[in-house]
C-alpha cells in the first residue's frame, strides 16, 4: 500500500484507477483559457464513466492550494486533493486509488484495514445522499423559523444542471468572466445574451445574480491589453475596468437586461470601494434601459442591483452603501485578501491566511447590519458560505443568504434544518 498525504478541496469519498487530466503539474495560467473549456468536458466525461477522481483530474496536482480546480471539482461535486506534491509521480497512472477529499488522504492498492475505513465512509456518503434526497424541495428554517436562502454559485450555463440537481433555490452568484476567458476576442452581446438568457430560462423564476465582468488579477485576458501591475490584485480590474471603458460595460449590461425579459435576473458588481462608483453603475444601467425602450426591446423593469462587499472600503462605508442597492453579496475570498493583507493566491501564509478571522467575521457583522437597516438583504458568496462551522455565526450575524458550490447546498440544509438561530452566539467574533 502507498499513503500519500494532500490537501482536501472537495468532499467525499472515490475509488478507481488515478488519471492524469494535464500535464501533472502545470499552471493553470499557462494554459489557453480554450483548454479550460476542453479540460472541464474531460472531466465530465470521466465523471461519467466512475473513474477515480484524484486531484490528478486536473492541472494544479503539485501545487500547494489549486483554487482554480478546487472551485471547479466542488462546482461538479468530484472528491478532489490538491498538494501532493512530488509524491505523486506519472507511473502511479492506471493505477487503484482511493481517496478522501476531505482529509486529503489518497492510499494506493490498500491494506485490508484501510479499505474498510474508505468503505465505510463511503457507504455513510450513500446514506448522507439518500437523507438530502428526501429534503428535496423542502424549505429551508431553522427550528425556530429562520428562514436562509441557499444558493448556489456558477461559473457557465453548464454547471446548471448541478443546481438542479442538488436542488439550489437561486444562483447567488454567476462569474460571467468565462465568456471572456473562453474567447479569443471581446464576447458580443449577441453571445453573452444566449448564455445569460439560457440560465435565467433553465432556473424557471428563481433568482439568477449574475456579477458583471471580473477580470484582472488572476484572471488574465489578452485581448483586454491590461497594463503589466506590480499589485494586480490592487490594480484595475472588475468594476474598474468597466467605468474605464464604458464600450465594454454597455455591451454587457445590454445583454444582462435583455436576459432580465426571461427569468429573474440581478446584477451584482464586483469590488466596489466607493458611493460614486454605485452611482456611475447604476447611470449606466438607467441609459442602457433608456436605449432598451426606445428601441422596443423587452427587459425587466425589476431587476435588482446588488453590490459585492469585498473590499473593506465597502465595508466602513456600508451604510451609505445599502442606500443605493437591492443587495449585498459579500465576496469572503478577496475580503479575507484585503482585510488580513494576505494574498489568496500565495502557498505559503498558511496561519497568516485566516478567514475565520475576527477581523473578517466582524467586517461580515458590519455589512450585515447596515444592509438590515436599509432594509435589503445580505448574502455571502465567497467559499466561507460553505462552512458549516460558521453557519451559527452566520445566523447571529443575521446573514440572509448563502451562496455556495452545488455539491455544498444538502449538507449545508441539513444542518441549516437542526439550527436553532435564537441560541447562536457571536463569540467567534470576540479575539
Ligand atoms: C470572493 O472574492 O469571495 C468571490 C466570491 O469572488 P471571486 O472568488 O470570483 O473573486
Ligand atoms: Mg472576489
Amino acid at each position: 500500500m502507498i499513503l500519500l498525504q494532500g490537501k482536501g478541496v472537495s468532499k467525499g469519498v472515490t475509488s478507481g484507477p488515478i488519471c492524469f487530466f494535464q500535464r501533472p503539474g502545470s499552471d493553470i495560467a499557462k494554459i489557453p483559457a480554450a483548454d479550460i473549456e476542453s479540460e472541464k468536458a474531460r472531466i465530465r466525461e470521466a465523471q461519467e464513466k466512475s473513474m477515480a477522481q484524484l486531484e490528478t483530474l486536473a492541472d494544479k496536482a503539485r501545487e500547494e492550494t489549486g483554487e482554480d480546480t478546487a472551485i471547479l471539482a466542488r462546482t461538479m461535486g468530484i472528491p478532489a486533493i490538491c498538494g501532493l506534491g512530488d509524491s505523486l509521480k506519472e507511473e502511479y497512472a492506471g493505477r487503484t486509488a482511493y481517496i478522501d477529499g476531505e482529509t486529503g488522504k489518497v492510499a494506493m492498492d490498500p491494506d485490508e484495514l484501510t479499505l474498510t475505513a474508505f468503505k465505510q465512509k463511503e457507504q455513510k456518503q450513500v446514506e448522507m445522499r439518500t437523507l438530502m434526497d428526501e429534503m428535496r424541495g423542502k424549505e429551508d428554517v431553522t427550528l425556530d423559523g429562520r428562514k436562509m436562502m441557499v444558493y448556489c454559485n456558477i461559473g457557465s450555463p453548464d454547471d446548471v444542471p448541478a443546481v438542479l440537481q442538488n436542488d439550489g433555490q437561486g444562483i447567488g452568484l454567476f462569474r460571467s468572466e468565462f465568456l471572456y476567458l473562453a474567447a479569443s476576442d471581446y464576447p458580443t452581446e449577441e453571445e453573452q445574451f444566449k448564455a445569460y438568457k439560457k440560465v435565467a430560462e433553465a432556473m424557471n423564476g428563481k433568482r439568477v445574480v449574475i456579477r458583471t465582468l471580473d477580470i484582472g488579477a488572476d484572471k488574465q485576458v489578452s485581448y483586454f491589453n491590461l497594463q503589466k501591475e506590480e499589485n494586480p490584485a490592487m490594480g484595475v480590474r472588475a468594476i474598474r475596468i468597466c467605468l474605464n471603458r464604458p464600450e465594454v460595460f454597455r455591451t454587457q449590461l445590454r445583454a444582462l437586461y435583455r436576459a432580465s425579459a426571461y427569468g429573474k435576473v440581478a446584477i451584482m458588481f464586483p469590488m466596489i470601494t466607493s458611493v460614486w462608483e454605485v452611482r456611475e453603475c447604476k447611470r449606466a444601467c438607467q441609459a442602457v434601459m433608456a436605449e432598451l425602450d426606445a428601441e422596443g426591446i423587452p427587459y425587466s423593469k425589476d431587476t435588482e442591483i446588488g453590490i459585492m462587499v469585498e473590499t473593506p472600503a465597502s465595508v466602513f462605508i456600508a451604510d451609505a452603501l445599502a442606500k443605493e442597492v437591492d443587495f449585498f453579496s459579500v465576496g469572503t475570498n478577496d475580503l479575507t485578501q484585503y482585510t488580513l493583507a494576505c494574498d489568496r493566491q500565495a502557498n505559503d501564509l498558511g496561519k497568516f491566511f485566516d478567514p475565520h478571522h475576527p477581523a473578517v467575521l466582524r467586517a461580515l457583522k458590519i455589512a450585515a447590519d447596515a444592509a438590515h437597516k436599509a432594509d435589503i438583504w445580505i448574502g455571502i458568496c465567497g467559499e466561507l458560505g460553505a462552512d458549516l462551522s460558521l453557519l451559527d455565526t452566520f445566523l447571529a450575524i443575521g446573514i440572509d443568504e448563502l451562496s455556495v458550490s452545488p455539491s455544498s447546498v444538502l449538507p449545508l440544509r441539513a444542518k441549516i434544518r437542526e439550527s436553532t438561530a435564537k441560541t447562536c452566539t457571536l463569540e467567534l467574533l470576540e479575539c
